[in-house]
């Protein structure tokens, strides 16, 4: 754009420099018009300049380049001709303007030729060598020897009105020239002025434009923003993308695995299918067998019923066996049972006592003990060594030192399964203190389950028979007492609070008017179920014994301790009851005091507690016999013991003592008198017992 204005300006230029130099001096005095359109020119440039920075309007921005160049290209032409401009206006053709100016010029060359010899430039030129720069066609060059050149032709200065003649024709030739400035003076305006509406016109547009250009660049930097807000857009959805393609893989994975545990699970179907219709197929056969197998199982339903019936019968028939064998074996057995010899203790003599063998052989289990006493008195009479004089004793069992709880228990199990039967059972443990009774009943120091005694054994032995009986109909149940008898005084044993340790309290009564069954009031009766209350009664009375023991010495020993059991066993199906007591009896000391002895006040006591003792061994000796006599009176009353065991004692009970033996020598006499009481019950034969059936 700068261009054109400098092309406008070069074009006049070149225009005017395309004139004679004479008329460039010439123009000297009419300056200021010139000047004038100079700076008219000027301003025009500067107008179009301002302009100009916009793209042009109208036909002009249609142009396309090819068409630009070809307007241009006269300018150009004659520019390059010029020399002098090399920028070329592309907006807008000057050719009137130029060609005015040349035309101009061009008209001016032949005018300078005057008609006359008044040598024109023409001529001038003509006989002049053109300068070798400037070519001859030039019209600027061709005038330039007219002005450095010598005045050929010089009128001499006589012929003043020769002189006179070329003055006025060079005044003419200026006023036309004149004239024709002033033309072109007017030309220029005109064009100045159509140049300024242009350049309105071109302001105009160009505030429409640049309002344009700013609504542009507001729509641009709202775009910027919406493309900002796109790209944002298109980031977030691109991690979108992503993360859904990432599901989408994992999905597809997943889908992958589905497909395999589908393609595991159906072949699994298929198996199972498979054995399915193998198991219908086992079901359909199983069903045959069922029905086949009802059949058979009503039949063994009678048949269970009838062998019900039958074992039943031979229940009832065992239980009459068992009971013949115990009577067969006797109503009354008597064990001999000889405790071993305790650390510290002295051992006996060879021979003192000795335990033959059974009848048949020496596997035979002892049923005989022999005991071997010297006889001091004939020794002294005589002088030669005492004799010794060998007793010899025969029970149902002797059980030799060396015997086992077990291998003892073994020998009374059947007699205890009596008292489930019905019948009333009664054991006894009788000999002197230390012979080994409370060992035998209850057992030796508690923890040790092979040292256990009868009454835990049988307990347990109870319940296990109980619960298989439970198979065939029966239900029992098991209730507990234990009481001691001390100086003819009944006393709990499983007292507990305040009255724990007292005694006297207790009386023996019969249960109510007309009944047979006693009982002793304020004891306790504790129903037991298992072993574990067994024990913790036995451990209960052991406690209360020693409380006792603190205030009366050794007071265990002089009295007799009953654990009894009432067992009461029903068949419901069949409407059975029965019901017996089993009675467990660890004997008072049957040790006799030495009547030689002279007796202090403090064994005055023991004197009379002796002889309650032995007073009430005596009474049971003497009910047994009576029993064994078959007398019409029995002295149950003679003593609380036989009083309080009277049901378990006579016709109907079974009767089992152990006379517990020291193996001491020095305890020859008790335990003589102890084998001695004990074969005389042991000679007793009680009548038939019968079962407490009803
Ligand atoms: P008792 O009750 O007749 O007075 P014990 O039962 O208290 O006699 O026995 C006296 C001692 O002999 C106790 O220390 C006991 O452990 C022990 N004893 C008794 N009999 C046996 C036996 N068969 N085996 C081992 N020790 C026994
Ligand atoms: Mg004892």
């Amino acid at each position: 754009m700068r261009g054109r204005g400098s092309r406008d300006t070069g074009t006049l230029s070149a225009a005017f420099a395309s004139r004679p130099v004479r008329t460039t001096v010439d123009m000297q005095a009419q300056r200021p018009p010139l000047l004038e359109v100079k700076r008219n020119l000027e301003l025009n440039t500067a107008l179009v300049k301002s302009s100009s920075r916009l793209p042009l309007a109208g036909s002009r921005l249609k142009r396309g380049p090819d068409q630009m160049e070809d307007a241009l290209e006269p300018a150009k032409k004659r520019t390059r001709g010029m020399g002098a401009v090399t920028k070329v206006d592309t907006s807008r053709p000057r050719g009137p303007l130029l060609s005015t100016v040349s035309q101009t010029a061009a008209q001016k060359g032949p005018k300078k030729t005057g008609p006359r010899g008044c040598s024109t430039a023409g001529t001038v030129l003509r006989n002049q060598k053109p300068a070798p720069a400037a070519p001859a066609q030039k019209p600027g060059t061709s005038t330039a020897p007219v002005v450095v050149g010598k005045k050929p032709g010089k009128r001499p200065a006589w012929d003043l009105k020769g002189q006179l003649c070329d003055l006025n024709e060079e005044l003419k030739r200026y006023r036309e020239k004149t004239h024709t400035l002033d033309r072109e003076n007017q030309e220029l305006r005109e064009q100045l002025r159509e140049v300024q509406e242009q350049a309105t016109t071109l302001g105009a547009e160009r505030n429409t434009l640049e309002g344009e250009l700013a609504s542009v660049r507001t729509q641009a930097e709202q775009g910027r923003q919406k493309l900002e807000t796109l790209s944002a857009r298109v980031l977030e959805l691109e991690e979108c993308l992503d993360t859904k393609e990432k599901l989408v893989q994992e999905l597809q994975k997943e889908r992958l695995q589905l497909q395999e545990e589908r393609s595991t699970l159906s072949t699994q179907l298929e198996e199972r299918e498979r054995r399915f219709q193998a198991s219908e197929a086992a079901l359909s056969s199983s069903q045959a067998e069922v029905v086949c197998l009802r059949q058979k199982t009503a039949a063994q339903v009678t048949l269970l019923a009838e062998q019900g019936d039958r074992l039943y019968g031979l229940e009832m028939e065992r239980r009459r066996l068992h009971n013949q064998l115990q009577e067969l074996k006797g109503n009354i057995r008597v064990f001999c049972r000889v405790r071993p010899v305790l650390a510290g203790e002295s051992t006996p003599s060879p021979g003192f006592l000795v335990f033959p063998p059974g009848p048949a052989g020496p596997y035979d289990p002892p049923t005989r003990v022999s005991l071997s006493r010297s006889d001091d008195r004939r020794s002294t009479l005589t002088g030669a060594p005492a004799p010794t004089t060998r007793h010899d004793f025969s029970f149902d069992r002797v059980f030799p030192p060396g015997s086992k709880q077990e291998e003892v228990f073994e020998e009374i199990s059947m007699l205890v399964q009596s008292a489930l039967d019905g019948y009333p059972v009664c054991i006894f443990a009788y000999g002197q203190t230390g012979s080994g009774k409370t060992f035998t009943m209850e057992g030796g120091p508690r923890g040790d389950p092979q040292l256990e005694g009868l009454i835990p054994r049988a307990m347990r032995h109870l319940f296990s028979v109980a619960q298989e009986m439970s198979g065939q109909g029966w239900t029992y149940s098991f209730v507990a007492s234990y009481v001691e008898i001390y100086n003819e005084t009944v006393r709990d044993l499983l007292a507990t609070g305040a009255r724990k340790g007292q005694g006297g309290e207790c009386e023996i009564r019969r249960a109510g008017p007309g009944s047979e069954e006693l009982t002793v009031t304020n004891a306790r009766y504790v129903p037991v179920s298992c072993e574990k209350e067994v024990e913790a009664l036995l451990h209960l009375a052991h406690q209360n014994r020693a409380v006792a023991r603190t205030a009366q010495n050794e007071r265990s020993s002089r009295s007799h301790s009953v654990f009894q059991l009432q067992i009461s066993g029903e068949h419901a199906a069949r409407g059975l009851q029965c019901g017996a007591p089993l009675n467990l009896v660890d004997l008072a000391g049957s040790e006799r005091l030495d009547p030689g002895l002279t007796l202090g006040p403090g064994e005055r006591d023991r004197l009379r507690e002796t002889q309650a003792i032995n007073s009430s061994l005596s009474t049971l000796g003497l009910v047994i016999m009576a029993l064994s006599n078959k007398e019409s009176h029995v002295p149950y009353r003679n003593s609380k013991l036989t009083y309080l065991l009277q049901n378990s004692l006579g016709g109907s009970a079974k009767m089992l003592m152990f006379v517990n033996i020291s193996p001491l020598e020095e305890n020859v006499s008790e335990s003589l008198n102890s084998l001695r009481f004990a074969s005389k019950v042991n000679q007793c034969v009680i009548g038939t017992a019968q079962a407490n059936k009803k």
